[in-house]
């Protein structure tokens, strides 16, 4: 067994047509985040998680944030890759537990769509929980969106 974490945070971007994107879930009515990518905070924690449980780096020794190539890029697709590379090296997911720390918006409506998209791609239980920061610090008052996740992978048997 290997156990892997990861974190990630993005400010809110100032772009008013940008659209927020967490765990995959595009969720209306809420300023987006932003970065090089489409700023999925959630979906970058948990891919730094299983490269970390698999000793692989992070999400920046693969996907740099100069490259344009990545620029807008779809974290779940991202996430896909990552999944590849875990595959590799000779790893299976076993569950994964992730954190949104957010002010706003309200993501309960929005878990049961996020656990079932990131649960897909890993073929594992992903988990997604939300937690404010009680007004606390930058991401109590509101200037960003931050993510933890833990993984747990598992090495497969050679036979
Ligand atoms: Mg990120």
């Amino acid at each position: 067994m290997r156990i892997g974490q990861g974190f990630d945070i993005h400010r809110f971007s100032d772009d008013p047509d940008r659209p927020l994107v967490l765990a995959g879930v595009t969720i209306p009515g809420s300023a987006g985040l932003a970065g090089h990518s489409d700023a999925d905070a959630a979906t970058h924690a948990l891919c730094d998680a299983l490269l970390g449980a698999a000793g692989l780096g992070d999400l920046g020794t693969f996907f740099p944030d100069q490259d344009p190539s990545f620029a807008g890029a779809d974290s779940l697709e991202l996430l896909r890759q990552v999944m590849l590379l875990v595959a590799e090296s000779g790893f299976e997911a076993i569950n994964g537990d992730i954190t949104v720390v957010a002010e706003r918006p309200k993501l309960a409506p929005h878990r049961e769509a996020m656990v079932a998209t990131l649960s897909e791609i890993t073929a594992c239980p992903i988990s997604v929980k939300a937690s404010t920061a009680e007004g606390l610090g930058p991401i109590g008052t509101g200037e960003g969106i931050a993510a933890m996740a833990v993984v747990l992978l598992m090495e497969r048997s050679s036979s």
